[in-house]
């Protein structure tokens, strides 16, 4: 049974979208400009991607999430990138509103019965959205295609206030399209400093709404939602990566440090644990957390947040994807003790002060040339 080694979040770049949901990231940002940001090349070619992230190079099977700020799966070159990781062994999930139908035939024409044991689809359900647009019947459509294909998949929900008043319609919905409830996720306002939850109601308010779905998807993040982590070692840039596909850089996590880039194929990958954590507080932690970047916390299983037993008695995940997904990151990484955690943390800052000291020179260098 294979176990994770690491967890490597990708950014795809694509900012473009079909969609337009009201509770959108994308959108609290800048109105005008967000979706006109258009679909960006990879900086490398997929197969020198997965090259440079060899399992190999990396220890390991890993678990790449592939998602963009757009609708991911527009990018002309995404299919080809998940042929190479599951090619390559690696576990992958490719994050989509699921109305591109073409490109899911392509996906399933291309990936061989042990590639597709490798991935799952994380269908955002939007379902207002989908009404709105007429394409809820395109939805069901890819969900089964997915489904006969063999290939294990989630369904999940952004809750926002304005869906509150269709949740029996869309339980009932879902029970009878997709043999099991949505999971829900934690919407969050990226407009505000603390990323704030996303909603007009109280924090026990918005549970007892949308705890009604029985999510361990739900449960767990809104659970460590505004709990700050900086007293934890967070093993991010060790045991996981963020990767901007556009750039070509990796970073230890989203406020973290660079270490590199995946465009000097020669080079090793560079690891450094994070320490100490610099956002506001985890907002993927379901992800992260849940994969095991702070072992010392408790979290459910990651397939746990997102495989169903439908009411056939089958299940949304396949037995090799849940399998994967039920082992944690310190099962195949070494644990360090205090002393190490200090050292790691000593690092980081002699680190961040010689990078410091060189963008304080080549400011001056500019001033001198001026
Ligand atoms: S706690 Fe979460 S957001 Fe913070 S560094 Fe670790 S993984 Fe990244």
């Amino acid at each position: 049974m294979d176990k994770i080694k690491r967890f490597i979040t990708c950014l795809i770049p694509v900012h473009v979208c079909n969609f337009r949901c009201m509770y959108c990231y994308l959108s609290h940002h800048d109105n005008n400009t967000v979706y006109a940001g258009g679909i960006k090349p990879f900086a490398t070619e997929p197969k020198e991607f997965v090259n440079f992230f060899s399992k190999e190079r990396l220890g390991g099977p890993c678990y790449f999430n592939l998602c963009a700020a757009g609708e991911t799966m527009m990018h002309p070159e995404l299919i080809d990138l998940v042929y190479e990781l599951t090619k390559e062994g690696h576990y992958t999930d490719i994050v989509t509103n699921g109305t591109l139908e073409r490109k899911f035939d392509e996906l399933i024409e291309k990936l061989d019965d042990n590639q597709k044991k490798h991935l799952f689809i994380k269908f955002s359900f939007h379902y207002l959205e989908l009404k709105k647009k007429g394409m809820m019947s395109k939805f069901i459509g890819n969900v089964n295609r997915i489904k006969n294909s063999g290939i294990s998949y989630t369904i999940e929900i952004t809750p926002h206030d304005e869906l509150v008043p269709f949740i029996d319609e869309i339980k009932e919905f879902s029970i009878r399209e997709f043999g099991a409830l949505p999971h829900i996720t934690v919407a969050r306002n990226e407009g505000t400093d603390d990323i704030a939850l996303l909603t007009k109601y109280s924090r026990e308010e918005y549970y007892n709404i949308w705890s009604q779905f029985d999510s361990a998807l739900f449960k767990f993040k809104l659970s460590i939602f505004n709990q700050n982590r900086k007293c934890d070692f967070c093993y991010a840039g060790l045991w996981s990566l963020a990767v901007d596909l556009e750039s070509g850089l990796y970073s230890q996590c989203y406020g973290g440090d660079v270490l590199g880039t995946f465009k000097d194929s020669n080079k090793p990958i560079k690891f450094r644990a994070i320490g100490k954590c610099r956002l506001p507080h985890c907002f993927n932690g379901h992800a992260f957390l849940a994969c095991g970047d702070i072992p010392e916390l408790e979290t459910p299983f990651y397939y746990e947040e997102r495989d169903r037993q439908m009411t056939t008695g089958e299940h949304w995940f396949k037995p090799e994807v849940r399998d994967f997904f039920s082992s944690k990151l310190s099962e195949s990484n070494e644990v360090y003790n205090e002393d190490q955690k200090k050292k790691a943390m000593r690092w980081n800052k002699v680190i961040r002060v010689v990078c410091l000291g060189g963008k304080v020179k080549r400011f001056i260098k500019r001033l001198g040339q001026k």
